[in-house]
């Protein structure tokens, strides 16, 4: 039970369609949650505007001292200062935005911002599926084809922040992607591209998940656009273990759904060509949802509180 002292905090999942935000104890057990439509077109300001709308709530419902809030937001953000650097163009006046400050100017507590992808990996690895591990490539196969990288107990962010970003780099075929490269890993296992190559091959206007379902009842053609997606994400795996030795793969996303059809496409191509480390990756599928977002963002506010008093901690 939580009293009107105990800290609580806030982790805020701010997606192109909906915001998110859940309170959560310090043991990160889900007090209440809350979410709401984000307003992308209308600019930084109102969508700040809705995540405190949205927390005010959830904090008028449940007792507690709201100690810190993290963040997960789409897009290259920097973690250090708190901005959005590259926001999709789903978003109006986001980019640039400093979304940290505007918080922490609004609610008096430490802010802290993460990308979301960055963010799905912190909660399986504080309360999902990686619980306790400490050497994870995180994968979200969602629309786009999301990584992140935990390394020795930590985040990886890399110079950029972009470090395990594995869905956009080359040596996955010839395919254009989103992005403006081609041959990415996002051109074979996104969701987008999993009904575009279906329907590349057969002229039928299918979703991710029914080529999922045809696959499973005999269609040859969704089967064999499923197995390029395993072999994809299978050879991604087998880059990043070469590269830092993970030895766990956590992977979330809407296709992570269609999970007993994928995970024999990733295992099998995987056992072909295994890590040189003679180890075998621990291939696991996410099992926190649309939770591991926020849940991820609102470990790290527990994480270094201290740290978001004087500015930017350390990024972990
Ligand atoms: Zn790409």
């Amino acid at each position: 039970m939580s009293g009107p002292d105990s800290p609580v905090y806030a982790g805020v999942d701010i997606g192109g369609t909906t915001t998110q935000v859940v309170l959560c104890d310090a043991e990160l057990k889900v007090l209440d949650r809350a979410d709401t439509a984000t307003p992308a077109r209308s600019g930084g300001r109102a969508m700040i505007a809705a995540v405190l709308d949205a927390l005010a709530v959830v904090r008028a419902r449940t007792p507690g001292r709201l100690a810190a809030v993290g963040v997960g937001a789409a897009g290259v953000v920097d973690s250090a200062s708190g901005h959005i650097l590259v926001a999709s163009d789903s978003f109006t006046d986001w980019a640039g935005f400093p979304v940290t400050a505007a918080l922490r100017a609004a609610l008096g507590v430490p802010v802290f911002l993460d990308n979301d992808v960055n963010a799905f990996l912190r909660g399986e690895i504080a309360c999902g599926a990686a619980t306790g591990e400490a050497d994870v490539l995180g994968m979200t196969l969602g629309t786009g084809v999301g990584g992140a990288l935990w390394t020795g107990g930590e985040l990886r962010a890399g110079a950029h922040g972009a470090a395990g970003e594995i869905g956009h780099i080359p040596g996955f075929g010839d395919l254009p992607c989103t992005c403006g490269g081609r041959g990415h890993l996002e051109t074979l296992a996104s969701a987008r591209s999993l009904r575009a190559r279906y329907g590349e091959r057969t002229g039928r206007e299918l979703t991710a998940r029914e080529v999922a379902e045809a696959a499973r009842e005999g269609d040859a053609d969704a089967h064999a656009v499923y197995a390029a997606a395993g072999a994809g994400v299978a050879r991604a795996i087998t880059m990043t273990a070469g590269l830092v030795d993970i030895d766990t793969v956590v992977i979330g996303g809407g296709v992570s759904g269609s999970w007993t059809l994928l995970e024999p496409l990733i295992q099998g191509p995987l056992a072909a060509e295994p890590p040189i480390s003679g180890h075998p990756v621990k291939l696991l599928r996410a099992t926190l949802g649309a939770d591991a977002v926020p849940l991820g963002a609102a470990a790290r506010a527990r994480h270094e509180p201290a740290a978001g008093e004087g500015g930017p901690g350390p990024a972990r």
